[in-house]
């Protein structure tokens, strides 16, 4: 249960005052619900305001705060034009205070003749003359209550920053002093202030540094609360060594060596599993590392000893490769392997549910639907979990939570994950590395052509096709709205049809399940030559004749999504080429990602760039997955404070008597206040 202190701040934002309609679409995009998501809604930047007593032409632009004297009134002349108020400064210099809107009324209330009124605002320059448009007007008394700095918000259509700082005070002022969380000599020898006052003062200066530390510090802080006692309950479960003879895995007959790093994973992971603690293991490797190999070891040892293993993947598409892979690869093994996804309806589903609960298959392959609470596993022994990056920290505890005893579980992930992520969400988690490529790799060569050269594109396509090779188009990821990406591809796919026929296949994520398996069979078989596609192919994909892969409209794909992509080529035995087709006119983050795709290959500097551009949150994907992300730290304060946060949570579980005594049940509060409630959930009597 939350506690009662937190009551106000989680309250809805329509308990505030001037919410109506027209401000309920903005804050929704903004995804502004509560009280507290406006509390935590920190100004992005500040403007200084220049007080003066003299109007400056040089001063346009500038927030200026300055004393003037209304003149006269220049009435609208029709619906377009505002209402103007002319005024003075004290040495005679002009300036146009401008209203829109029919009413103007109120203006002239507020800007009476000759009555000296302290008005601030953005000063423009319009042709000759300087205006400010809808002032904040005051007594000229009062002007020593204005703020020198204002902050400035993040913005959405229909809210202004004005409204913006009226709700973020009426927030502040409804904010309770909750008690203090942090270790009181971290918290003496740093200078913060408390939670409340830090808040309050980052509202008021976004440049105060201190208190924009603080309030990241309690961030990062229960996040690591939050890893502790996930892992202290997941210590305490009990699951089944499982130990192997290795009878299933000597039967295998590959057409390659393991790699040292496959070997080493697969020791790591075998080592776990005969523990009685379950296993919690992420195993990372770049694209085309050969996770897939170390998975079926893993689900093969499960099942030498007499247990079940269960592998999920994150696409249908997916999860059929996954299923077609691991079958080519234990064919003439007596292992029994199905798959279930959303898709699989009546007798046939029926049939997979029988087998799983009396144990005739083996290895369940699937989508979130293996999970589901109809699927009764006879005795599941290991769930293995492809690409992590859309599985979070509330998935993997639901899971672990199904059965009586826990299954040993592990994670993989190609997208490598930077040092201070790794402790922030993965730290209850050991981690395994494929650091080595399998042999015998060929460079992927990555070119960035404007998208006028699209001709030029066609023909070197055309070159590679003839040459016996095959390729992906990848169509532009169209904004919020997955219908015109579809159009897109659609399109794209007409259009080459017109020169290259029936080599051209299309997939995109509307198709119909059998469809897109009937596109993705078409294309690894070789029948057709190139494969338009959405986004559907961005992770796993393996077709390793396919060694070019143009990607249309780069710039809108972010970093990881464009080395993910890449990834689908570079996995045969040929050179392979990626062409990024970039539009017209480039931002500065754009061009540079662009420029690091050609650069390197690296994923790790892919990643920790993608860290630097785009924050924690979206490269993990927690924020379509619903987790809460990091809404304050940067990487910046993840680096510098990531230690002492794990310091102080461990002194306050371990031995400052646990989240009951004084300070844990301050510590409670602050995991509520970042919404690690499954995190309570767990404590014993919480
Ligand atoms: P990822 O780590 O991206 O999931 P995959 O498991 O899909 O990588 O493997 C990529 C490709 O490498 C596959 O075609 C796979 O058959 C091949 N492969 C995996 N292990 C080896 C190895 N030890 N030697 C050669 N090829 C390998
Ligand atoms: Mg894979």
């Amino acid at each position: 249960m939350r506690p009662d202190i937190l009551n106000p701040l989680f309250a809805e934002i329509s308990v505030l005052k001037g919410i109506g309609p027209a401000l309920a679409r903005p804050l929704e995009r903004l995804g502004l619900a509560r009280a507290v998501d406006i509390a935590f809604h920190l100004p992005v930047s500040w403007v200084d305001r220049h007080l003066t007593d003299e109007l400056d032409m040089a001063d346009a632009g500038r927030v200026i705060g300055i004393e003037l004297t209304p003149v006269d009134y220049k009435a609208s002349g029709g619906a377009r034009t505002p209402f103007r108020v002319q005024a003075t400064d004290r040495y005679g210099n002009y300036v146009s205070l401008v209203y829109f809107g029919k009413n103007s009324g109120w203006p002239r209330k507020l800007l009476p003749l000759n009555e000296a009124k302290f008005v601030s605002g953005k000063l423009e320059s319009y042709g000759e003359t300087l205006q400010i448009v809808h002032p904040d007007v005051l007594p000229p008394e009062e002007a020593g209550s204005v703020p020198s700095r204002e902050s400035v918000y993040g913005l959405s259509d229909g809210l202004t920053n004005n409204r913006m700082r009226d709700l973020v005070a009426q927030v502040l002022a409804r904010a309770p002093d909750l008690p203090e969380w942090i270790e009181p000599s971290l918290l003496a020898q740093k200078g913060w202030p408390r939670w409340r006052e830090a808040l309050t003062r980052i509202h008021a200066d976004p440049s105060d540094a201190q208190a924009r530390e603080r309030l990241a510090y309690d961030e990062i802080l229960a996040g690591q609360l939050a890893l502790m006692l996930v892992r202290q309950s997941s210590r305490r479960r009990r699951g089944v060594p499982i130990a192997g003879d290795g009878r299933l895995r000597a039967m295998l007959k590959l057409p390659f060596a393991p790699t040292g790093a496959q070997r080493r994973a697969f020791g790591e992971i075998e080592g776990d599993m005969a523990q009685a603690t379950p296993m919690l293991r992420l195993l990372q490797g770049d694209v085309g590392s050969g996770k897939t190999l170390v998975a079926l070891m893993a689900l093969l040892n499960a099942v030498e000893a007499g247990m079940q293993g269960a592998m999920l993947a994150p696409t249908e598409i997916l999860a059929r490769q996954h299923y077609e892979t691991l079958r080519k690869m234990a064919s003439g093994l007596p292992v029994e392997i199905a798959i279930l996804t959303g898709r699989d309806k009546g007798k046939v589903r029926e049939a997979t549910l029988m087998g799983l609960a009396d144990g005739s298959i083996d290895i369940l392959v699937g989508t979130h639907a293996i999970f589901q609470e109809k699927v009764q596993y006879k005795a599941l022994g290991l769930a293995v979990i492809d690409e992590q990056h859309r599985f979070g920290v509330a998935q993997r505890m639901m899971l672990a939570n199904k059965a009586t005893q826990a299954p040993h579980l592990l994670v993989m992930t190609a997208t490598p994950i930077p040092r201070t992520l790794t402790l922030t969400y993965y730290g209850e988690m050991e981690v395994s590395k494929l650091d080595e490529m399998p042999p015998g790799r060929q460079p992927i060569q990555t070119v960035v052509m404007a998208a006028t050269r699209l001709d030029e594109v066609v023909d070197a396509l055309a070159r590679h096709v003839g040459g016996g090779g095959q390729a992906y188009w990848v169509c532009p990821l169209v904004e919020e709205s997955e219908t015109s990406d579809q159009a897109a591809a659609e399109a794209r796919a007409e259009s080459l049809r017109l020169r290259f026929g029936e080599a051209v296949g299309l997939v995109h994520g509307r198709m119909k399940g059998p469809d897109k398996d009937a596109a993705m069979e078409a294309f690894a078989a070789n029948r057709t030559q190139i494969l338009v596609a959405t986004t559907v192919i961005e992770v796993g994909v393996d077709v390793p004749n396919s060694s070019l892969i143009i990607i249309e409209g780069a710039e809108r794909f972010g970093l990881a999504q464009l080395h993910q992509l890449r990834g689908r080529v570079g996995r045969g035995d040929k050179p392979s080429v990626c062409l990024l087709i970039r539009g017209g006119a480039l931002g500065e983050t754009s061009r540079a990602r662009l420029a690091l795709m050609r650069e390197t290959n690296d994923g790790f500097l892919i990643a920790e760039e993608d860290l630097r551009l785009r924050g924690a949150g979206e490269v993990l994907g927690t924020r379509q997955s619903g987790e809460a992300a990091l809404k304050l730290a940067t990487p910046e304060h993840m680096a510098a404070l990531i230690d002492p946060a794990r310091d102080d949570a461990r002194l306050l579980i371990e031995r400052d008597g646990g989240l009951d005594s004084a300070r844990g049940q301050a510590a409670r509060v602050c995991l509520y206040l970042f919404e690690k409630d499954a995190a309570v959930g767990l404590l014993r009597g919480g």
